[in-house]
């Protein structure tokens, strides 16, 4: 399984780009025992250069480390043989998602 995981407002708390914010020191465990347990996990953030370095830093800090930053882990680069621009994961953790399924046939369920 692979996670992609947001900064700001996820992470940590929202409002304090580009410093850190409070660490979410839940999230940030859950997301490094699921590592533990073999799931990949990606930083997947808008931050760039000092910013993200940060970012990077404030997790490693509370033992969250990442299979990628901003990126596909290599696995899915050399399944598709390209590095798409959006990152591909199971499951995408955002304070701004909303979660839209269409299904054919069930629009009216
Ligand atoms: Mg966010």
């Amino acid at each position: 399984m692979i996670i992609a995981v947001d900064f700001d407002g996820v992470l940590s708390s929202a409002g304090k780009w580009p410093e850190v914010g409070e660490p979410n020191e839940a999230l940030m465990n859950w997301l490094s025992d699921l590592r533990t347990g073999g799931h990949k996990v990606i930083l997947w953030t808008c931050r760039v250069g000092e910013a993200l370095e940060s970012a990077v830093a404030q997790c490693r800090e509370h033992g969250l480390e990442f299979d990628a930053v901003n990126d596909n882990i290599p696995e899915i680069v050399e399944m598709y043989g390209v590095n798409s621009r959006k990152i591909t994961a199971d499951y995408y953790i955002d304070d701004k998602a909303v979660v839209v399924k269409f299904e054919k046939g069930k629009e009216h369920e």
